[in-house]
């Protein structure tokens, strides 16, 4: 059997020391090893030129469909502006109770709202991010608690207010299932 473990896929440029920081965060949350792999998937198969954004729905399908271990958990990293339909743009999302996320920094940057660039606020709301999109794949659902990492995010100040960690109803909550999951794997 494998061990449960998270992929985190990185698509474009990032900085290595950025990326492990990212997965050291992760693995601090969920308890769980981390590992970091690059993709070079052609983006602009993802590009939709009325919206001159990427299509997040297609994204979320392309990391689901790369092969990985049953039991992994993996996220899509990305540095470009995400959007599905019915939104103006996202942070990331995920597959409830699934095995993929993706997550762009793209909405993240202070550039973005003519700020000051701040790589220490960026990691830190990525690392959110990150973690956020993880939570729904564990099956939690978004939490009333404003500090909790669950709370869900519509601008950049929200992400900002709430922790980098999940309150402690959502941390038992995520204990749980991930003993559900073992247990389910087990008696495969
Ligand atoms: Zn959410
Ligand atoms: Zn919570």
């Amino acid at each position: 059997m494998n061990k449960q473990s998270i992929l985190l896929i990185s698509h474009g440029l990032f900085e290595k020391d950025f990326l492990e920081k990212i997965a050291t965060e992760v693995a601090r949350e969920f308890l769980l090893a981390v590992n970091i792999e690059e993709s070079h998937i052609d983006m602009s198969e993802f590009y939709d030129p009325n919206r001159r954004q990427y299509d997040g729905n297609k994204l979320l399908i392309e990391i689901d469909s790369m092969p990985s271990s049953e039991i992994v958990k993996k996220v899509g990293l990305f540095r470009v502006d995400l959007f599905i339909p019915i939104l103006t743009y996202i942070f990331g999302q995920a597959a409830f109770k699934g095995s993929t996320g993706i997550a762009s920094l793209y909405r993240l940057r202070n550039e973005q709202y003519g700020m000051k660039k701040d790589d220490t606020l960026l990691l830190n709301r990525f690392a959110k991010v990150v973690i956020h999109e993880l939570g729904h794949t564990f099956g939690l659902i978004h939490c009333h608690i404003p500090t909790c990492v669950m709370r869900s995010s519509t601008y950049v100040e929200d992400i900002d207010q709430k922790d980098i960690h999940f309150c402690l109803r959502c941390q038992t909550e995520l204990k749980r299932k991930q003993m559900e999951r073992k247990k389910y794997y087990k008696g495969k």
